[in-house]
């Protein structure tokens, strides 16, 4: 018993899966494809997209934002969790990596819920702004470049409404931001956004150990 949050070592991060992973079949399979990639490792943890899709059901969210879409995981999991009538603005660069997303949101049935913008993100998020969608936004997700992050936590919380949620992905950075040895760009960035969240009187936060490490802001 402890006041403290459990270590998780290798045997209880497995029972933790075995007692609660309810991975469905076209996630399985996404993930399954990805994990022959080099780039496996960005992909977010399936336990994370089952906790994602708990809070897109809490939240009743219909309208949500994605910063960072790679093979389409976590895009899949909000995807797979909305209403029929429910729409993603979904933001990333890279061509090769979102063809393979496209191709299993369309075999699981839910591209049409999903708006690929294939652009620097930046650029996306501004010209949702000048299209007046600041405060409609119900969820967004932040996963794409780090060095950025500051730009897309403030981006985010224009665009989601009041009493939206903001979940910002890798904020423990494999537990770099905590090792003052670690002084690289990203690590900087990283804490930076961790002090400047926890000061944010504009939101109501929650840090949780899972995955990378995942923030939560609740839009006042
Ligand atoms: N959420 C994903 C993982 C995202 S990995 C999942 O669950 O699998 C980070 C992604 O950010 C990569 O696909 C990369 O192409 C994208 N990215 C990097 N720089 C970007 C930028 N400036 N604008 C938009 N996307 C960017
Ligand atoms: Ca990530």
């Amino acid at each position: 018993m402890s006041n403290n949050t459990l270590n998780l070592t290798p045997e209880v991060y497995e029972y933790l899966q075995k007692n609660s992973l309810r991975e469905s079949e076209p996630l399985r399979e996404l993930r399954k494809l990805t994990q022959s990639m080099s780039t496996a490792g960005m992909q977010i943890s399936p336990e994370q997209g089952q906790f994602m899709q708990l809070l897109v059901k809490l939240s009743g969210a219909k309208k949500t934002l994605e910063i960072g879409v790679f093979t389409g995981y976590s895009t899949l999991s909000v995807a797979l969790a909305l209403p029929a009538n429910g729409k993603i603005v979904a933001c990333d660069i890279n061509k090769e990596w979102t063809q393979i997303a496209a191709r299993f949101w369309e075999t699981a049935g839910v591209r049409a819920k999903i708006d690929l913008r294939l652009a620097p993100a930046l650029e996306t998020l501004a010209e949702l702004v000048a299209a007046g969608e600041s405060d409609s936004f119900d969820f967004a997700f932040i996963d794409a470049d780090k060095l950025n992050y500051l730009k897309y936590y403030e981006f985010a919380l224009q665009l989601v409404r009041p009493g939206g949620l903001i979940v910002i992905d890798n904020v423990l950075w494999d537990g770099d931001v905590a090792k003052a040895e670690v002084n690289d760009a990203s690590t900087k960035v990283l804490r930076e956004l961790n002090q400047k969240i926890y000061r944010d009187e504009r939101v109501m936060i929650s840090m949780l150990p899972v995955g990378d490490g995942v923030t939560l802001a609740l839009k006042k």
